[in-house]
């Protein structure tokens, strides 16, 4: 089609933000952050590199994701430790804060409930921001490597794409059969990739992470919460995903526990409000 003659006139329409920040309750950062200073660790797991691995983060309890040992990306998936149905939503959470989350941006579940059930308190790559091809770390745009890709595109049959390993890693955690867990397995937080869309063709792309060992995400819980994270086959994300190719590490999950009376005044919040009669 040829452009209309007032084409330019409807290009120049300024943008305006879905949703402005400033009408969401803002998270106690400030709280969060003493109650973490004097915290306890309580649990740890490793994730093996192409593997994934599991834990149990009780509600006003800290998740601490470092790297060790070298650049890894981790596919995180969070649910509800009481209800597997209720579980992080990736699209609400990029239409919330954008497409990377960091320090003070909200972990929000699915429909029906619809709550922030995780904060991010701490994150060592908040320095990265935005880079001059539009990347950036810890986003929310991609899905997760994943097995049916990989068959559509070259006819591969890969067991350790992260949906895979997340799929075996839920199965375990709740002794469920595969095929019940991997319906549950949603859209992850790319916890240290760097992502971006190419910004003349809006292509999604990735490049090699600037995390090294020793850097760290904090995730303050809101609800109890039941972490599965996978260290992707993608290793840094640099090259490609989907096969055994790239160099992978392992990376290591830990729980802290605040000590008694640190969160005066914070509360779990409660499912959405909405009263679901959808108008009828
Ligand atoms: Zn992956």
């Amino acid at each position: 089609m040829s452009a209309p003659q007032d084409a330019a006139m409807r290009r120049a329409v300024k943008p305006v933000i879905c949703y402005p920040p400033e009408t969401l309750t803002l998270p106690h950062l400030a709280l969060y952050k003493d109650a973490r200073r004097a915290a306890d660790k309580i649990d740890e797991v490793i994730v093996p590199a192409r593997e994934a691995s599991s834990i149990e983060v009780p509600k006003g309890h800290f998740l601490k994701i470092t790297s060790i040992e070298g650049p890894q990306v981790g596919d995180l998936n969070l649910f509800n430790l009481n209800n597997l149905e209720e579980r992080f939503f990736s699209g609400k959470t990029r239409a919330l804060h954008g497409t990377h989350v960091t320090t003070g941006d909200r972990l929000w579940s699915n429909f029906p409930y619809l709550r922030p059930i995780a904060t991010v308190s701490h994150d060592t790559l908040d320095w990265y921001g935005m880079d001059e091809f539009g990347g950036s770390v810890h986003d929310v745009i991609g899905t997760r490597c994943d097995p049916y890709t990989g068959n559509v595109l070259s006819g591969t049959q890969y067991h350790h794409c992260c949906h895979s390993n997340l799929t075996r890693a839920l199965a375990d955690a709740r002794n469920l059969p595969l095929h019940e867990a991997e319906r549950l397995v949603h859209d992850v937080l790319n916890v240290f990739m760097c992502t971006g869309f190419t910004r003349d063709t809006g292509q999604y792309f990735m490049k090699a992470s600037p995390v090294r060992p020793g850097d760290c995400l904090e995730l303050f819980a809101e609800i109890d919460i039941l972490a599965v994270m996978s260290a992707c086959p993608g290793g840094d994300c640099g090259s490609e995903h989907s096969s055994d190719t790239a160099k992978c590490f392992p990376m290591l999950m830990e729980v802290w526990k605040p000590k008694e009376g640190s969160l005066e005044g914070w509360a779990s919040p409660p499912v959405n409000a909405y009263d679901r009669s959808h108008g009828r």
